[in-house]
C-alpha cells in the first residue's frame, strides 16, 4: 500500500503540530526546519511527511500530491478548499483575520478603501459581503507597512497578540474570522487510504482532545 502523505510547513504549524502527531503516534524521522529533504520519513512505514510552504499545502492536498495537511484556515479560506475536507480542528496556531489600519477609520464612511493584503479574495469576498468598494493591493509580507507610506487605507492580516499593529500606530478594525490549524484531507483519498485516515484522524482528535483538557 502506498505510503500516507501528510503536507506540513515549517514553522509555527510544524512547531505546534508535531506534539499532536507525537501523541497520535506518528512523527518525522528528522526536523524539517534543519533537513534539506522535502519528503521526510516517519517512524511508520505507512506515513510520511512533505516540507511545503504554508501556500502551497492545500494546492497539494487538492491535486493529490499530499493525501492530507495541516494548515491555517487562513490560507484555507484564501485557497477556497475546493476538493478538500477539513475534519478536524487542531486548535493551535489560533488568531484572528481583521481588517486594521488608523485609529479612528470610519468604515461607514462612502469611499473606496483601498486595501493592502495577502488575502486579496477572503479581503474581496469579505468587503462585498457588506457591500463596499474597495481596491486590492496584493502584498507578500509586512503588510503593516502599507499604510505607513501611504499605499493603502486599510489591511488585512492575521492578527495575534496585536503588538505588530501597536508598534506600527494601527489598530484592529474589524474581525473577518476566528482562525486555527486545520486538518485537510484530499476527498478521493478518503476512499483510496480510508482505513489510514480514519485511524489518524480518530488518534489526532483524541490528542487535540485531551490537551485542550488539561487547558
Ligand atoms: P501579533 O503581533 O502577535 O499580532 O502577530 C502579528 C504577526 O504575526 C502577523 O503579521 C502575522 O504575520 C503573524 N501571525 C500571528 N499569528 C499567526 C498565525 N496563527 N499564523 C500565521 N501567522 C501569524
Amino acid at each position: 500500500m502506498e505510503a500516507l502523505r501528510i503536507a506540513l510547513s515549517k514553522g509555527r504549524i510544524f512547531d505546534e503540530t508535531l506534539p499532536l502527531f507525537q501523541a497520535a503516534g506518528v512523527e518525522p524521522v528528522e526536523n524539517p526546519a534543519v533537513s534539506r529533504k522535502l519528503i521526510i520519513a516517519s517512524n511508520r512505514d505507512d506515513i510520511e511527511f512533505l516540507n511545503v510552504r504554508a501556500s502551497d499545502v492545500p494546492t497539494y492536498v487538492q491535486h493529490g500530491g499530499a493525501h492530507m495537511g495541516v494548515i491555517g484556515k487562513d490560507v484555507l479560506m484564501e485557497h477556497g478548499g475546493e476538493g478538500l475536507i477539513e475534519p478536524l480542528d487542531l486548535h493551535i496556531a489560533q488568531c484572528r483575520l481583521m481588517v486594521a489600519g488608523f485609529p479612528g477609520t470610519d468604515l461607514q464612511e462612502k469611499k473606496r478603501f483601498r486595501i493592502a493584503t495577502k488575502y486579496a479574495n477572503c479581503a474581496r469576498q469579505h468587503f462585498a459581503q457588506h457591500g463596499r468598494q474597495v481596491e486590492i493591493i496584493k502584498l507578500y509580507g509586512s503588510m503593516e507597512l502599507a499604510p505607513l507610506v501611504g499605499l493603502c487605507d486599510l489591511i488585512v492580516d492575521v492578527v495575534d497578540t496585536g503588538s505588530t499593529l501597536k508598534a506600527n500606530d494601527l489598530v484592529p478594525l474589524e474581525s473577518i474570522a476566528d482562525i486555527s490549524a486545520r486538518l485537510v484531507v484530499n476527498r478521493s483519498a478518503l476512499k483510496t487510504h480510508n482505513e489510514q485516515i480514519s485511524s489518524l484522524l480518530a488518534s489526532l482528535g483524541q490528542a487535540v482532545r485531551e490537551k485542550e483538557s488539561k487547558l
